[in-house]
């Protein structure tokens, strides 16, 4: 078992070098102290357990395994209907999956040891439709709200889940489903990336969609759903306020369906069917987990739905060998202080003195999902927090060793493999879960969420700062 807090402070790149911090009951007071001071921090989980019963609270609700495998089977019911609207999805016969790819060029950069363990990157940079993990969630959350519709006005046979009939699904692009769906809005908070799903799947199917959207998002995110027919709403506050916004505007109007990044158990389902079909994925390339083979998995953590939802489906479906790490912006490590926090509160980062100013867009969050917090607690092996100087180079190092674009937010898991593997407090924890002997049958796998659609010149805005931050440090 994992006893104690782990405090970390590692420089600009290379082996990390840590502060280890005795495991006392004071260690949480430790890793908040070093969360005030805006240093990368790496936190174990003391809660986290090796067998999970079958169903998970969330939220006040059960969720289990078939909860999962029913957004997969929702996906592929759709399948037909999104090679339609999207034709960029007919290659994959309407599937919005992404490559698992091997990284083994970058583990020079990473600084991660040889014997450490194999690199992989789960590649959802380039999800399309969405250009971001938010594809998974977004899409799932407006597919099963135009299901509901549909079913409600005949258009679809049956009730409830109504059976796998995808032929039958295909009524939904139709001019008459576009009708009904007219009548109805669909409405998001969000930092950019799940306004960018939500608002060009609703769209696509005929809602009214409207984007309430906080003062950090990307005026390109703006713009490219303002050419798609979405309502933008700006909100001079943070990711936050322009939740509340949208929620308080939702509440108004029968009419209008507000997908609730804080609270939404159908965004969570929807990213958590990326288990499935990483599970298939592990198999193909042979990659085995197990006891003499355990899967670390490093999930870049905004609101925290997302990793929470994929965390609990892989647990769920490949079992105790799997370690999920939520990686967070220095400025923003709102899953960690809500963790060290623990039931009945619910603090902000601003709460501790930080600032929640991030480049990583996706991740620029105050205060995490209570609903996948306490989904986490028996789930997660631990977080870590990252600065945006280590996500610029970080996301050259990538392009320079993969040719894979990607937008900060995605970089930041990278810091994780050489955190667990080559650090005394990634060691300490090695040793303390049993498993720094296992090492050298691990698979690391870096989660990469986003940056399809950046435009070309904000990415090489990107690169410059990240080569120029490089060459910075070959300099010192
Ligand atoms: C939203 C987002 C995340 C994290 O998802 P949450 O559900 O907010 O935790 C990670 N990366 C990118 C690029 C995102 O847009």
């Amino acid at each position: 078992m994992v006893t104690g807090n782990i405090n970390a402070l590692y420089p600009a790149s290379g082996a990390p070098r840590m502060a280890v911090m005795p495991s006392t009951s004071t260690a949480a007071e430790n890793t908040l102290a070093s969360l005030r001071r805006a240093e990368p921090t790496l936190w174990a989980n003391p809660d986290r357990l090796a067998a999970l019963p079958a169903s998970l609270d969330a939220g006040g609700q059960g969720i289990s395994l078939d909860d999962t495998k029913t957004a997969a089977a929702r996906f592929a019911r759709w399948a037909p209907v999104l090679c339609e609207l999207f034709p960029e999805l007919q290659q994959a016969g309407g599937m919005i999956e992404s490559p698992l790819l091997p990284a083994e060029a970058l583990r020079p950069a990473l600084g991660l040891p040889a014997g450490a363990g194999a690199l992989w990157i789960k590649a959802d940079h380039s999800l399309p439709v969405a250009g971001s993990i938010k594809a998974r969630g977004g899409l799932h959350e407006v597919l099963e709200f135009a299901e509901r519709v549909a079913l409600e006005h005949g258009l679809l046979a049956g009730g409830g889940d109504a059976g796998p009939d995808a032929q039958a699904w295909r009524v939904l692009a139709t001019p008459r489903a576009r009708e009904l769906f007219g009548r109805y809005t669909v409405a998001v908070g969000s930092t950019g990336n799940l306004g960018l799903s939500i608002g060009v799947a609703a769209s696509a199917l005929g809602f009214k969609a409207v984007v309430h959207m906080s003062a950090d998002a990307k005026a390109w995110k703006k713009e490219r759903l303002r050419q798609r027919g979405v309502q933008v709403v700006e909100h001079a506050g943070d990711y936050e306020r322009a939740v509340a916004a949208g929620r308080a505007e939702a509440e108004a109007d029968p009419f209008c369906h507000f997908v609730d990044d804080e609270r939404s158990l159908s965004l969570l389902l929807g990213y958590s069917a990326a288990a499935l079909h990483l599970q298939r994925q592990l198999q193909a390339a042979g990659i085995a987990v197990d006891a003499e083979h355990p899967l670390f998995v490093y999930l870049p953590c905004g609101v925290g739905g997302a990793p929470a939802g994929i965390a609990f489906g892989l647990r769920q479906l490949l079992g105790p060998h799997v370690h999920c790490f939520f990686a967070e912006p220095v400025q923003s490590p709102c899953f960690l202080v809500q963790m060290l926090a623990g039931e009945g509160a619910h603090p902000s980062v601003y709460d501790h003195g930080l600032t929640n100013a991030t480049e990583a867009d996706g991740l620029a969050v105050p205060r995490a999902s209570l609903l996948a917090a306490g989904l986490m607690r028996p789930v997660l092996s631990g977080c870590f927090t990252v600065q945006d100087a280590t996500l610029f180079r970080q996301l050259v190092q990538v392009l320079d060793a993969t040719g894979e674009r990607i937008e900060p937010s995605a970089a930041a898991g990278f810091s994780g493999p050489a955190l667990l593997a080559g650090s005394p407090a990634g060691r300490q924890w090695l040793e303390a879960t049993g498993l720094a002997g296992r090492l050298g049958g691990a698979t690391h796998l870096v989660w990469t969420t986003g940056g399809l659609f950046v435009p070309p010149a904000e990415y090489e805005r990107f690169v410059q700062r990240g080569r120029a931050l490089l060459a910075a440090e070959l300099a010192a």
